[in-house]
């Protein structure tokens, strides 16, 4: 995954990727496809453009992983969606740097995905089900050299089932892997 982000355009990061990168596991002997309480995100400031790719058990944001049939899933599920379209309000950005948001896809089986929904089924023939949500987002910033950081305590308060984000950041200083927990959520750039 560090190799790709930096060869590619982060927002063109095809879903094969994450699903290779699955099998991968698998074919060490891991039967889960995640660990629940464990989220990703790469962070890569390029320019006046930050990008955001979150990669999260949906147990950690939703509290379940199946698709949601009852009305109180289906409502949970609409609420978590409506948390994750607003990333300015889960990653904490300097205000002076200006950053806004350009574009976002948010995807994963409980939101109705077919192709992620495919791939699962095969988990479930093995008796795991395991469903993972993935947002991607773009932003503008207008003063990039202000962003020093970027603040997780929004995102840990919102979904408190996360427990650690791995966070892999590439900006003007470099790139480097950050783990953070919600005691110490603040990684710099
Ligand atoms: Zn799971």
């Amino acid at each position: 995954m560090r190799r790709l982000l930096l060869a590619l355009p982060f927002a063109l990061l095809p879903l094969a990727v994450a699903h290779a990168h699955d099998d991968h596991d698998h074919a060490h002997g891991t039967l889960a496809a995640h660990e629940h309480g464990v989220a990703k995100l790469n962070a890569v400031l390029d320019g006046n453009t930050l990008e955001l790719e979150l990669d999260s058990p949906a147990m950690n944001l939703v509290g379940f992983e199946h698709m949601a049939s009852s009305e109180a899933d289906k409502a949970k599920v609409a609420a978590v969606r409506q948390q994750l379209e607003q990333p300015l309000k889960l990653f904490g950005l300097a205000a002076a740097a200006g950053c806004k948001e350009d574009q976002q896809a948010l995807e994963s089986p409980l939101f109705g995905d077919a192709a992620k929904a495919d791939d699962d089924a095969d988990e479930h023939e093995k008796g795991h089900v395991h469903s993972d949500i993935n947002g991607h987002y773009q932003l503008t910033c207008t003063a990039p050299e202000k962003l020093a950081q970027i603040d997780l305590a929004p995102f840990y308060k919102a979904f408190p089932a996360t427990q650690k984000i791995n966070v892999q950041l590439i900006g003007p200083n470099g790139q480097k892997g950050v783990e953070t927990s919600p005691a110490k959520a603040v990684v710099a750039f």
